[in-house]
Order: structure tokens, then sequence, then C-alpha cells
């Protein structure tokens, strides 16, 4: 299988090279130049590593078959998850169901593609004639490199190293990635805020002589960037996995549609719906569900993406963005014609803003977006707990919204749909019981004990350990000293 970079046609790449290359050269994204077709019955047999495998597969065919096992394997079956399918749904009506993707070590979605990426990357580097250890950087303002030490950690022929401002996060934040376990992980506090982190990062990637240095010590960097193929690709798998299990539990027929509800930022996960519907799963609407920051709100009403605007801090933070970039993956797919791809991208990053006009009705077919305000998320937290006694994160209440507004403006559809659950409330406890009329407690963890007295539920396994960890990494550096940095912690 070929993929091509959304900018240009004859730019091509075989599964692996994507992965390893993660961006096209021209700035574009990769797009896999044909869509296989899986008939969702086939996986209802299956449980989730299998129905991933087979996902896998259809686009990595440089891959073999014990090698995805393998990957399958150590991402979702060795006890990563807290839950045998990774996903995991709830019902609230017979016709409405969440899709909880939180059950992993960080307590949210990305988990899902940051437990499989790591393992195809070694795989992808010794395909493409690499014999170096690969070492990924990462500059964080606290979930990600959480995730993706998480994900790297003790993966074998890899080592990660992730920087975040040394005042710049959270006390959570900081437990999570001071305690992290795996020999190969390593994480460094930065005297300067998160630009300064990323400014280094991107600094030492794009630093020859340093490259140089490394590749003599036997170490290639690479990143674990979201716009990597390897990181968008198992997030159709859920989508199918859902639907397969609604299947096979009759609360849906064979070739019902589904409209799925999705919290959106980088139009990533919403994008891995797109995929499964064009691989042949049975999607009815895309919901794309915005905060405050609705930029793609008005651009599936208006077809101008305008990311000229003020930028909002909310209580759903994975979600404040203001250019999704796997928007882009979209215009391709829709319109095929990586020129126009090109320009409109050239727009955008020229005048903050581009106009799809006469290609606009087919880009946006299949989505309905809206957004939900702040005050809005906290009054559907408070909703969903009253009527269903089921407690959500602001992420996901996001999405509730937005899907209560569906409801309003199409009253006579009653289509199944599935909101797709990102975070669990307990990784968010200070707005979530505010939202349920209490007043948190300063400490995180007297935080969680008090969500779980209110409402009955358990905290989370992740949480409940962090309490006992013990704090390993404790590495200082100043802004500009992180290529020493690194270069210590290769030498040991
Ligand atoms: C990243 C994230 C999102 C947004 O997902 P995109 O793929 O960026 O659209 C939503 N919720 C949570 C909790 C996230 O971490």
């Amino acid at each position: 299988m070929l993929f091509c970079s959304t900018r240009d046609q004859k730019n091509q790449k075989t599964a692996h090279e994507v992965i390893l290359e993660g961006i096209a050269s021209d700035g574009g994204l990769f797009v896999p130049m044909q869509i296989p077709q899986i008939d969702v019955k086939t996986l209802c047999g299956m449980d989730y590593t299998q129905r991933a495998k087979t996902v896998f597969s259809a686009y990595l065919d440089d891959f073999t078959d014990e090698e995805l096992e393998q990957v399958v394997r150590g991402a979702y079956a060795e006890g990563r998850f807290a839950t045998p399918d990774v996903e995991q749904i709830h019902s609230l009506t017979d016709r409405l169901f969440v899709m909880e993707l939180f059950h992993g070590p960080t307590m949210a979605f990305k988990d899902v593609a940051l437990q499989a990426m790591p393992r195809l990357l070694p795989l992808a580097s010794v395909k493409s004639r690499n014999e170096n250890e690969i070492l990924i950087l990462v500059a964080t303002s606290g979930d990600t490199g959480k995730a993706a030490l998480e994900g790297f950690c003790d993966v074998k022929g890899t080592r990660i190293i992730v920087f975040y401002p040394k005042d710049g996060v959270s006390r959570a934040q900081y437990l999570q990635m001071a305690t992290q376990k795996g020999a190969n992980t390593h994480v460094v506090a930065v005297e300067g805020n998160f630009d300064d982190c990323q400014t280094g990062v991107k600094k030492l990637f794009g630093d020859r002589a340093f490259n140089e240095t490394l590749d003599r010590l036997g170490v290639s960097l690479s990143s674990a960037n979201s716009i990597n193929w390897a990181r968008l690709m198992p997030q159709i798998v859920y989508y199918y996995s859902t639907y397969a299990d609604l299947l096979k539990e009759g609360k849906i027929r064979e070739g019902e549609p589904v409209h799925y509800v999705v919290p959106t930022g980088n139009f990533g996960d919403i994008l891995a719906a797109e995929f499964a519907r064009l691989m042949g799963l049975p999607v009815g609407q895309l919901i794309c569900a915005s905060n405050s920051n609705d930029v793609l709100v008005d651009f599936f009403e208006k077809g101008v993406y305008d990311s000229d605007r003020t930028f909002y801090r909310t209580i759903s933070p994975s979600m404040d963005i203001l250019v999704s970039s796997n928007l882009e993956r979209l215009l391709y797919l829709r319109t095929k014609d990586a020129q126009w791809v090109r320009s409109r991208m050239e727009e955008l990053s020229d005048g903050k803003r581009y106009d799809s006009a006469e290609l606009f009705d087919t880009i946006r077919e299949g989505f309905w977006a809206q957004k939900c305000a702040e005050e809005e998320t906290s009054r559907t937290i408070r909703e969903v707990w009253d009527r269903y006694g089921y407690v959500i994160d602001p992420h996901t209440a996001v999405g509730a919204g937005v899907y209560g507004k569906y409801r309003e403006t199409f009253p006579d559809d009653d289509t199944v749909t599935v909101i797709v659950s990102t975070a669990s409330p307990y990784k968010f406890t200070d707005a979530v019981l505010e939202a349920l009329g209490e007043k948190p407690e300063e400490d995180i963890f007297a935080q969680a004990d008090q969500l779980a007295r209110k409402t009955g539920t358990s905290i989370p396994g992740p949480l409940a350990a962090l309490r006992e960890a013990k704090i390993v990494h404790t590495t200082v550096c100043a802004k500009d000293r992180m290529g020493e940095a690194v270069l210590n912690i290769i030498k040991g």
C-alpha cells in the first residue's frame, strides 16, 4: 500500500516510511492512496487485539503477521488497559451509548494510539535499515508527555526523554511524570516555560552536529508527533469495535447507521471515524463537538477556516486549539486535489485563514458541528449525573452537550448514537466536583476521595497508584542546556 502527501500526490511512500518520517517533506500529511474495506461483521467474533490487527494489517502491508501480532499484544493485551476490550460501552438508554476510552495508563483516549505507535516505530526503523536506537524527544505542557512516556516505557530499541516547564505543570502532572517507571524513560524539568521546551526540542532536531554526535553513539532522533499515521490508524479500531459489540449484543441491526459524537480539538479522533466510514462501517452523522474554541463550528457552517480569533482557556483544555491540523487530511480525502489543498494551507500559514468556497458542500457532507461553552459544559455534567447517575469529564460533557443541541435541531432523528468519552472524570476532579455542586478540596487525592464518595464510583488504578509512587526523576536543566542534558543521559 502506498501513501501520498496531502500537498503532492507524487510524493509517495510505503507504510514503514510514513511511520518513520511522520510528516511529508513538503509539509503535508500522509494519507493512504487506496482505502481498504473491512466488513464489521467479520470482527464480531474477535477480541480487541485481533480487531486491531485486522485494521492495522489492512494498511501496513509491509509488516508481517507476527510483527503486528506482537504490536497489538504489547499494546492492548498485557495489562496496560484496565478493561480487556480497551473501549468499554456504557448505555445511557437503549439508543444512546458512551464509548469509554479512558481505561489506559493516563486515563485519556490518547493512550490507545500511544500504546501502539511506539511498538510500530522500531519495526519501521529496522525496515529502513536503521540499526540505531530510536530516541524520542518530547516537549510537553503536561498530558502528552506522560502518555508518550507510558507508551514507550520498556519498548525495546527505543528511549524517550520528556522535557517539561519546571514550574508550568499541575501537581498531578508533575507526580505522573516524576514517578514514571521504565529503564528507557527520562524526564527533565527545564528552567523556563513550555515555549522554551518546545523551541529547545525543535533546535535539537534541526542541529546537524548534534545529530551526528548522536549517530556516533548509535542513536537516531524521532518524534511521537500527533499527525503521524501511526497515531491516527489505531483510533479507527474503536469505532469498528464499538459497532461490532453493539451488533453482537443485538442493540443494532446489520447495516444500521450509528451516529458518533466526538469531542474535537486537533480533528484526529473524528477523522479516524471518517476513515472507518470510508472503510465501510455504517456511520451516520459525525457530530463534531467543540468547546469555546469553536473554529471548526464556524468552518462547518460557513466553509471558511479562520484561526485569527481569541484563544480561550477552558475546563476541557485538551480541546483548546486554533489550528486543527488533521482537517487537512479531510480536505484531501474529499477533493483528491493536492494542489488545491496546498494552496489553502499556504493561505492559512500566510493569512491565518482560508475559504473552501465551491468545494464546501463536498467537504462537509456527513458532518454536523456545534459548540458547548463553559457554563453549558458544567451544566451538562450536572444534568447527565442527575438524569442517568453517570459521571463524565468536561471533554465528554462538551460532546454530550452538543448532542443535546443536535436533538433539539433534529427532534425526529433517533438514530442510535455513541458519544465518545475521551477522559476519565478523575482526571479533572476539580471541574467535575464544582459542576456537581461540591467545593473541591485543595489536594488532588482528597478531591479524588471526594468524587468517589459523591458518585459511588471507584478511584482508577493509575491515580490510586500515584499516591504511593516514588519520585525517581529529578533532573533539572537550564533552557539553553537541553542538548547537554540529552548527551548526559545517553552516555549514562
Ligand atoms: C486530545 C484530546 C481531545 C481532542 O482530540 P483530537 O484528536 O485532538 O480532536 C479530546 N479530549 C481529550 C481528553 C483529549 O486528550
